[in-house]
């Protein structure tokens, strides 16, 4: 996927106020807030305020920030749910589809924390 940032995708109109959303948590580089269609009991998209269209490009590209602040709140939110493996939590799947080939639909970084039951396989067998 090219770099090239839209700012009319749905998730920077969030950021705008323009659209609302269920907040989990908000940080200074960061937003979670509640799927809209979720696919496990918690479903949790974490994105930085910073226009990224996906994980390389953040990673390559943002402030150490903006990175320690996006990778805290994603932990932070696990801890919000009483999902983390290690404290009595189920555990998680964590996931940021980027591109083509990720069906990736909204072109602003976001990654999805998954719980709340037994999530299956990774991925489905190649048909
Ligand atoms: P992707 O396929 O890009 O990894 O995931 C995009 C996610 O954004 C989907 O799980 C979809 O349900 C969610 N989504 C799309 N539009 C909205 C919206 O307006 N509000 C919220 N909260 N989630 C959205």
């Amino acid at each position: 996927m090219a770099k090239t940032y839209d700012p009319q995708n749905i998730f920077a109109k969030i950021l705008r106020g323009e659209i609302p959303n269920k907040t989990v948590l908000e940080t200074e580089h960061s937003l979670a807030f509640h799927d809209i269609a979720p696919q496990a009991p918690h479903h949790v998209l974490v994105i930085p305020k910073g226009a990224h269209v996906c994980y390389d490009d953040f990673a390559l590209e943002a402030s150490e920030a903006e990175i320690v602040d996006f990778t805290r709140a994603v932990g932070e939110v696990c801890r919000m749910l009483g999902v983390q493996p290690g404290e009595g939590g189920a555990g998680f799947r964590l996931i940021s589809n980027a591109g083509d080939h990720g069906l990736q639909e909204v072109p602003h970084l976001h990654v999805h924390i998954l719980a709340g039951r037994r999530l299956g396989r990774m991925l489905p067998l190649p048909e």
